[in-house]
């Protein structure tokens, strides 16, 4: 069974680890041997311009390749320069385009956690859900967790969220800090108190139901 890096901007090549590598929608084929990795592919708040159709436009013609693996990182960031409404429009149209290929979410948060949910509720959205970096409280890990979302955990994290987050909701990601995916493992299972290899097969059977399949 793999250490599974749900979240990260780097390119890992390491039999041990299945990494999800986030990038850009325009950058996808862009990527030799991009068949033999996993990937998730979306549109980054900060990172929305004039290109968005166009970026919105590719985002649906690769979505149903079976190296992208989840949709995003998208969602809301009240702290960038972005407008708002833009970046709302951005996010239901890859809400609608993970949807359609029935592929699950990963959301970038900041300080808009009721923003975030109301979109998701009024898009209706029927895929697993998982809020990247969460360094929430632990009143917000708890409102998430029951409305059924999952959690992604690096390497900075509110250890008594943490603590309270179910098992069976959490995910473990580098994003784009210079750390290794075994030493948060190892961060997290302490917190948690379990064995490593305990958290390895919860972090795989989190990820078999939410992708439907398996790391290997
Ligand atoms: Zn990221």
């Amino acid at each position: 069974m793999k250490y599974i890096d749900i979240h990260t901007h780097r390119k890992k090549n390491n039999e041990n680890i299945l990494s999800l590598q986030n990038i850009s929608p325009e950058k996808f084929i862009q990527q030799p041997g991009y068949e033999n990795n996993c990937f998730s592919a979306g549109i980054h708040p900060w990172y929305i311009d004039t290109t968005l159709e166009d970026k919105i436009n590719i985002l649906k013609q690769i979505a149903s390749n079976p190296a992208v693996l989840a949709i995003g990182e998208t969602g809301l960031d009240k702290i960038c320069k972005t407008d708002f409404d833009l970046q709302k429009r951005a996010f239901n149209a890859q809400i609608s385009i993970a949807g359609t290929v029935q592929k699950p979410l990963i959301i970038h948060c900041v300080k808009a956690y009721n923003e975030v949910q109301q979109v998701l509720k009024e898009a209706k959205t029927n895929v697993p859900v998982l809020f990247h970096g969460f360094r929430g409280k632990p009143q917000l890990a708890k409102e998430l967790t029951n409305a059924g979302f999952y959690l992604s955990f690096g390497n900075l994290f509110n250890e008594e969220s943490l603590k309270q987050t179910p098992i069976d909701r959490i995910f473990l990601e580098t994003d784009d800090a210079d750390i290794e995916i075994e030493k948060i493992y190892t961060l997290v299972a302490e917190v948690k108190g379990l064995s490593v290899n305990k958290l390895i097969k919860t972090v795989n059977e989190n990820f078999e139901r939410c992708f439907g399949r398996q790391s290997l």
